[in-house]
């Protein structure tokens, strides 16, 4: 979760996720010939729910938040995607991120289909009260639309295990029953699966020593930039220090720290466990202020991980990146138009898509030992994740080779593929 005093705006807010999103659609729709009927069933959100949130603030004002649901596809099974809690959430987003879950649950082959959520809000300069209430009032107004076999949300930017718990008891107030699988990303004391707080990031991890491995490199010894310090930029840290690789910079919305010989990552975590920030970093000897954050993304490392929000890699700075490869951790970091200038420098990108879902995949297994009721130790949850993004990703690779196509459009060309035969073998109710 986010733990900072405050937001900036999105760097990029006159460039459309959705449009970016749909644009990625048609360019591997292309590459399967998918005819306009197979097209129009499977591109367009299905569902759009917009709800107020009436909610009592500490001061006694009320306060009328804005919500949203979006299910995005739900040929595969529930709609499956996490809940935003941001000041710029807006439906654009939401649709862009709930389309992109359709796909990712495709490409990992998880039995979902996609959704999103979001409440404009920022839950920095709510109380702990104020946020409990907006997360209770947000799943209550969308009660029916949730449900294990329905709509299965999750943590994203700004909520957490914390906000997972309310959203589960809210649930089971109105059921009258406990139902943990109404919600994934729990913590372990209310049914949450080992692993799962890490686990986009050891997906991330995954995925790059995989792509290390392709290009002959040594992920220890070699240099990583970081950017965003919350659940998947501060684990995604963790672990590649761990693996003997140098993190050079870290940023979160305080700005971007840098350390050339290496930001010692665990006095780094303390410092933003113990401050809710990395701001003041600079103060210490761990790492000086960058002038501007956004070079975070220009310097030259072997790793670059866009951790914190979308299009933050443009076609105004996409020649500047000196990475030799992308991790995409966030959701829809880098645009269409950056795309093409990364790849046109080599650039291996790993796109997110495939990149980041080792949350959702280890959230499947929340889901499915919450049905079972039988629970595993970190060690299973370890050799389900591993096995599952390392098939993942060789696939991907494969396909991309065979069509002589960007791992991103080879993504897409595995998760249309799985998406269209679904919907096509359901066929049209009526
Ligand atoms: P989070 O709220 O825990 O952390 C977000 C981080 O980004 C914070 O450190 C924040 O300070 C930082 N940030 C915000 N604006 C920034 C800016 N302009 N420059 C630099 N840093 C900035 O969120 P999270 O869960 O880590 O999610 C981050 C990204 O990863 C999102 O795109 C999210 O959709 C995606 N993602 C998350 C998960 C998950 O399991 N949490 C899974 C898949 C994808």
């Amino acid at each position: 979760m986010a733990n900072d005093t405050s937001y900036h705006s999105c760097p990029n807010p006159s460039i459309s996720a959705f449009e970016n999103a749909l644009q990625q659609f048609d360019d591997a729709a292309k590459i399967l010939n998918l005819t306009p009927n197979q097209i129009v069933v499977i591109k367009e959100p299905r569902r759009m729910l917009e709800v107020k949130l009436p909610v009592r603030m500490d001061d006694g004002r009320i306060e009328v938040f804005r919500g949203y649901r979006i299910q995005h596809n739900i040929a595969r099974g529930p709609a499956k995607g996490g809940v935003r809690f941001h000041p710029n959430v807006d439906l654009d987003e939401v649709k862009a991120l709930a389309f992109w879950m359709t796909f990712k649950c495709a490409v990992v082959n998880l039995p979902f289909g996609g959704g999103k959520g979001g409440v404009v809000c920022d839950p920095s300069k709510l109380s702990s009260g104020e946020l409990e209430r907006v997360a209770r009032r947000y799943f209550a107004e969308m009660i029916d639309v949730f449900g294990p076999d329905k709509d299965v949300p999750a943590p994203d930017v700004g909520t957490n295990s914390e906000v997972m718990g309310w959203f589960m008891d809210t649930y089971a107030m109105h059921k009258r029953e406990y139902v943990p699988s109404v919600v994934t990303g729990k913590p372990v004391e209310l049914g949450g699966s080992e692993g799962r707080t890490e686990a986009t990031a050891q997906g991330i991890v995954h995925c790059i020593g995989e792509v290390a491995q392709h290009l002959g490199m040594d992920c220890a010894g070699s240099t990583a930039a970081i950017q965003g310090f919350g659940n998947v930029g501060f684990y995604t840290a963790k672990i590649l220090h761990k693996q003997g690789c140098r993190v050079v910079a870290i940023s979160d919305v305080s700005g971007a720290y840098e350390n050339p010989k290496g930001i010692d990552i665990p006095a780094a975590m303390n410092y933003a466990r113990e401050h809710k920030t990395l701001d003041g970093l600079e103060r210490t000897d761990l790492a000086e202020k960058m002038k501007d954050p956004m070079e975070l993304l220009e310097l030259e490392v072997d790793i670059l991980v866009p951790a914190a929000l979308e299009n933050q890699i443009t076609s105004k700075n996409a020649s500047r990146v000196r990475a030799r490869m992308i991790a995409e951790g966030a959701n829809g970091p880098i645009t269409p138009k950056a795309d093409k200038i990364l790849n046109e420098k080599n650039i291996f990108v790993i796109p997110d898509i495939l990149c980041n879902a080792g949350g959702v995949t280890v959230s499947y297994l929340e889901w499915v030992q919450n049905r079972a009721g039988y629970y595993w130790d970190n060690t299973r949850i370890q050799e389900e994740l591993s096995r599952i993004m390392k098939n993942a990703f060789k696939n991907i690779l494969m396909t991309s080779e065979q069509y002589g196509i960007s791992l991103r459009i080879a993504a897409y060309v595995v998760g249309i593929q799985r998406v269209t035969r679904a919907s096509e073998m359901r066929g049209l109710y009526a």
